[in-house]
């Protein structure tokens, strides 16, 4: 064989993506691509597409086995040398155990479904691109679990992480928002994941996971993320790429996609909530409050992407400016359910600690003093006095987000709990905010569906009747993995291991 000049790597990539594509003729495309006309997006030419990353997958495979070798070694010298025992505060851990049960499994949807727009999408491209993604999200999954099972041994409520995942209460949160764009068509599929949740909104969920993680002396966790976001920023360059790309194809998407935005961005708002309020209260050292961040990496990162995209004719997502007046309320109105509910989770809370107080106090100067913080005063006055104290019943929840209705009228007055009402064929539909109303009436017939956890608890599918039926249905054991830290048994062993066991019990935190 004669010897050629080498390719660039852009020649080299065309030729091993779309050079390898063909139109089919045995079958028409339209039957063998049955899902990506659907949704009303009109594409006249996939060649218009811009690769976002034009990696091959033999460079992919070496730059990912790079990094997956200095990951394991990390984390193997993390194992050995006990690196547990070097956190902030044995409560941190529980932030770890909300990501292991409520993120990881959404690595291993976004793996199942990039596998699936990498088969369905007829532009070679656009393939190459969501394939690379779903493998990916697939190693994202693994390193978490490889990480966090280090945590595993030594703390509780983190050891079944998947069934939970389809069955507890707060965890369907996030499940019901990935399913709903899981089973929409793969156009709304990479706007809500590749978009809306990886592009407008990664940075609230990976940069107070991973610089909290930094700041309360979890290296494993900050390995493993930093590990990860080379690969975020190729999956965020896609977010953006496709948009673009759908709009620039023809005129009658952009109605189409500014609604995918509106909804999308809504419905992965309500799942940070529980960000927010790990970012607050669950990290004993935050390294920014959930407004900081908000106002950072929303109100102006986001203000100038959305300035940026209305030569497109694209604007910011509908209700922004709620979630911008909520900024200032969603962590302590979080934790406040959730310090309610924790018989029923699997993890723990505790009332913020003297420290912690004034923090919040200079950090939500508007409205920490005034609404929230008599609350926790009065209810560690009650721990005092012995009458730690749990919700008994079930609450109401939001038929879109699934959240417990505990949100407020944050625009007109913040102590007053926002709740909205739909009919439909007869039946009464309840939601949490105008936003996550507007998409149950845009899909109905979508949403009146819904698993909602409290619902299935009272129609008896969910092991009985009693807490301990339900909790066991979760596989939450009960009086380990439930209920308030202090006194848990994850709190003893950190005193014992801290030597704490023998000073003041009420002194920590
Ligand atoms: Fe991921
Ligand atoms: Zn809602």
């Amino acid at each position: 064989m004669a010897v050629k000049k080498k390719l660039n790597m852009r020649k080299r990539y065309e030729v091993l993506t779309r050079g390898m594509g063909w139109d089919t003729t045995y079958q028409p495309m339209d039957k063998v691509f049955p899902y990506d006309k659907f949704e009303g997006i009109k594409i006249k030419d996939w060649s218009g597409w811009e690769d976002p990353f034009r990696l091959t997958v033999d460079s992919y495979w070496k730059y990912q086995a790079e990094k997956e070798k200095k990951l394991y070694a990390i984390i193997d010298s993390f194992a050995q040398n006990n690196g547990h025992l070097n956190v902030s505060d044995g409560r941190y851990v529980n932030a770890l155990k909300l990501f292991i049960q409520g993120v990881t499994p959404l690595e291993y949807g976004a793996h199942r479904h990039y596998a699936h727009l990498g088969r369905h999408f007829r532009g070679e491209g656009t393939r190459v691109a969501c394939q690379m993604q779903s493998i990916d999200e697939l190693r994202h999954c693994q390193t978490q679990l490889h990480t966090l099972s280090h945590y595993n041994k030594h703390f509780n409520g983190m050891h079944d992480p998947f069934h939970m995942f389809d069955r507890v209460w707060y965890l369907s949160v996030p499940k019901s928002y990935f399913e709903d764009a899981m089973t929409a068509g793969p156009f709304e599929f990479i706007t809500s994941i590749s978009f809306s949740f990886e592009y407008v909104l990664t940075n609230l969920l990976f940069v107070p996971f991973m610089s909290g993680a930094a700041y309360n002396g979890d290296m494993a966790t900050v390995t493993f993320g930093f590990s990860a976001q080379s690969d975020e920023a190729r999956h965020m360059t896609l977010g953006l790429e496709i948009i673009k790309f759908m709009v620039e194809q023809h005129e009658d998407n952009l109605p189409i996609i500014q609604g995918y935005i509106d909804k999308h961005f809504w419905r992965a708002y309500r799942v940070l909530a529980l960000i927010a309020m790990m970012q607050d209260y669950m990290l004993p050292n935050s390294p920014m409050s959930w407004n900081e961040a908000w106002q950072i990496y929303y109100v102006e990162n986001m203000g100038a992407l959305f300035n940026d995209l209305s030569r497109y004719g694209l604007r910011m997502p509908k209700y922004s400016d709620v979630a911008t007046a909520e900024a200032e309320h969603l962590s302590h109105q979080t934790w406040s359910d959730f310090y309610n509910f924790t018989h029923a989770a699997s993890f723990h809370t505790w009332m913020p600690d003297d420290r912690k107080m004034d923090w919040l106090s200079e950090k939500y100067p508007n409205t920490f003093d005034k609404h929230y913080r008599p609350r926790f005063e009065q209810w560690r006055e009650m721990e005092k006095a012995g009458e730690r104290h749990y919700f008994k019943g079930l609450p109401q929840l939001c038929q879109t987000c699934q959240i417990p209705m505990f949100f407020t009228e944050v625009m007109s007055d913040p102590m007053k709990i926002s709740r909205r009402v739909s009919m439909y064929k007869g039946d009464r539909y309840h939601t949490c905010s105008d936003g996550c109303k507007d998409i149950f009436e845009n899909e109905p017939e979508k949403f009146i569906q819904a698993w909602l956890p409290v619902h299935q608890i009272f129609q008896g599918n969910c092991g009985g009747a009693d807490l301990s039926d339900v909790l066991k249905y979760y596989h939450l054991n009960e009086g380990e993995d439930n209920m308030e830290y202090v006194g848990s048994p994850d709190h003893k062993r950190w005193q014992e291991w801290k030597g704490e066991d023998k000073q003041d019990e009420t002194a920590t935190g």
